[in-house]
């Protein structure tokens, strides 16, 4: 698959490193946990939307856009990232951020919103729970035009057919890694939600004849919900790539199991899988996203999903600037996060 023809700017060094996780393995009693660290890609701190704006920014600065307008919950690591990639290319951002939980948003509060005001975000516009988040930025956008700007919107999570590019390309370079490394994988596990990053790696797989079963963790929706979103992503990047292939729907797989409560909100088996990765390898997850995509691992290791011997990648999306408005959950007994 050829993305040279598509503008792209580059915001981290060479490939992101792939681990194998000795004592988590033991911990665990298998199977043999492999993790492709996409939370050391670029921008302050990093995670898989790095890899998505590597598109979207070639896309926005070719189109000649001076100001970002993007949107996400109060806690976005996509809002984050986004902001980072403006202050790199000199550009002003602007966000809307969805209080899905009413009160959620506070200017001083930690975690990304702290780092939403150090990188300098230059307007916040805060809409209730279940707004229409297109038409609420194209408001903005509007503002940006009638002060002489020139706007270039990205959906939540940067998930449209350019974003997904950017999996595509993690696809290709997974391909490489694994060639090099003589490591074959049994199955990868990523997280599931705006669907940019499942998407993406299902058109990348298809495309590139990579034939590892893609294992797919809801963050925020039941397969029945999550899985049509994910089809959808994946044949708008391979139909922009102009690659014909129809994505078959067994290409789709996730699990729901592991998000509930609600999306951003902490349960037991997430607060387990944080503790567990902190102090078996040093690796910190992050409540909203990797700590509940890894339960999810966790969790389909010990019903047997996955054979003890089985090669199992995990992609740690990123995320971890969240735990600082999360610590006394992450710190205390899983049982008090019910
Ligand atoms: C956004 C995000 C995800 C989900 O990725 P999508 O492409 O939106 O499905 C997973 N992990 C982290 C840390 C994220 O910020």
């Amino acid at each position: 698959m050829d993305l040279s023809r598509f503008p792209r700017r580059r915001y981290s060094q060479g490939p992101s490193p792939i681990e194998f996780l000795p004592n988590f393995t033991k911990a665990l009693g298998g199977p043999r946990v492999w993790i492709k660290r996409d939370d050391m890609l670029g921008l302050a701190p990093g995670g898989n939307k790095t890899r998505k704006l590597e598109f979207l920014m070639g896309d926005a600065l070719a189109k000649g856009a001076d100001t970002l307008v993007t949107c996400g919950a109060p806690q976005s690591n996509h809002c984050r990232i986004t902001l980072a990639a403006a202050v790199k290319e000199g550009l002003k951002c602007r966000f809307v951020i969805e209080e899905r939980v009413p009160g959620s948003y506070k200017f001083d509060a930690t975690g990304n919103q702290f780092m939403y005001r150090l990188l300098g975000v230059e307007a916040v516009t805060v809409v209730p729970g279940g707004s229409n988040m297109a038409e609420a930025m194209e408001k903005v956008a509007q503002e940006v035009r009638a002060s002489g700007g020139k706007p270039y919107i990205i959906p939540g999570g940067g998930s449209n057919a350019i974003g997904g590019l950017g999996y595509v390309a993690c696809a290709q370079e997974l391909q490489q890694q694994l060639l090099q490394m003589g490591q074959s994988m049994d199955h990868f596990v990523v997280g599931s939600g705006s669907s940019g990053t499942h998407g993406g790696l299902v058109a990348g797989f298809l495309g590139n004849n990579i034939q590892i079963p893609l294992v797919g963790i809801g963050v925020s929706r039941d397969p029945s919900d999550q899985n049509p979103l994910v089809h959808k992503e994946a044949q708008a990047i391979l139909d922009l790539l102009g690659v014909k292939i129809q994505v078959p729907a067994e290409a789709v797989l996730s699990f729901g199991d592991w998000w509930r409560p609600k999306y951003s909100i902490p349960n037991p088996a997430m607060v387990e899988a944080v503790q567990m990765l902190a102090r078996t390898e040093a690796i910190l997850l992050d409540p909203v996203y990797t700590g509940k995509i890894m339960a999810g691992l966790i969790g389909l290791s010990r019903k047997g999903y996955f054979k003890p011997t089985d090669n199992v990648l995990f992609l740690h999306t990123g995320g971890a600037t969240a735990l600082h408005a999360y610590e006394s959950v992450v710190l205390g007994d899983p049982a008090d996060a019910a």
